[in-house]
């Protein structure tokens, strides 16, 4: 399985990843955790990035596109993966193909989440998310068993910096006008699957199955 998640902040992307590497054992790539964790680590890359990501804007595409290229070819993504958040730009995309072409992993799918506005909001809002493994909750949506507490490796939750109303409202914008041009390069590549981002997560998570089981991937 080796697919791209496309769709606007908020659309749920990062939990049916991690959703769907559970069921399906296959490596989760999200350039926003990635960056995160340069952050983290006080990396060079992690500082000029940090500026971006505060304001809601794009990281470079050198710096994502470099990011992503290195991680294709030092880990074993032989088994599958699946990309969340990368690409974002056509750039990106056309980078992203010729690496996969160099290592003869197409893509195999493209799923894009359409979601309303408000639901991006609530969403975005209300996430956290654990600082040890990356898991996304909801302070209502997926609330934790305990408050502040991840279930899955017991690390705390935090809320983004980005996930402020102002920054968020900055990250749809740039969606709206960046990322979705991605609908059409995939739709003329005939990869693109049309997903509600409006779904709750398992019915979200029942309807991508579904999908998969009619192209035959799984
Ligand atoms: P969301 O999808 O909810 O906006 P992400 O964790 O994917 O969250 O991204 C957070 C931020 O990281 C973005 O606002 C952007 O600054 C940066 N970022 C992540 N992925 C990319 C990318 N592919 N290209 C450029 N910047 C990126
Ligand atoms: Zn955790």
């Amino acid at each position: 399985m080796r697919l791209v998640l496309l769709g606007p902040p908020g659309a749920g992307k990062g939990t049916q990843a991690n959703v769907l590497c559970k069921e399906f054992k296959v490596l989760h790539i999200s350039t926003g955790d990635l960056l995160r964790e340069a952050v983290r680590n006080k990396a060079a890359v992690g500082l000029e990035a940090k500026a971006y990501m505060d304001k809601g804007e794009l990281v470079p595409d050198e710096i994502v596109t470099k990011m992503i290229t290195e991680k294709l070819k030092d880990t074993d993504v032989s088994s599958g993966f699946i990309l969340d958040g990368f690409p974002r730009t056509k750039r990106q995309a056309e980078i992203l193909d010729k690496a996969l072409e160099t290592l003869r992993l197409p893509l195999d799918m493209v799923v894009y989440f359409e979601t309303k506005e408000d639901t991006i909001l609530r969403r975005l809002t209300g996430r956290r998310v654990c600082r040890k493994c990356g898991y996304n909750f909801h302070v209502t949506n997926i609330p934790p068993k305990k408050e502040g507490v991840c279930d899955y490796c017991g690390g705390e939750l935090y809320q983004r910096d980005d996930d402020k109303e102002v920054t968020i409202r900055k990250r749809i914008d740039v969606y709206n006008n960046q990322t979705k041009e991605l609908i059409d390069y995939y739709t003329e590549k005939k990869l693109l699957h049309k997903a509600s981002g409006d779904l709750e997560v398992n019915a979200l998570f029942s309807e991508l199955k579904k999908g998969f089981k009619e192209s035959g991937m799984i």
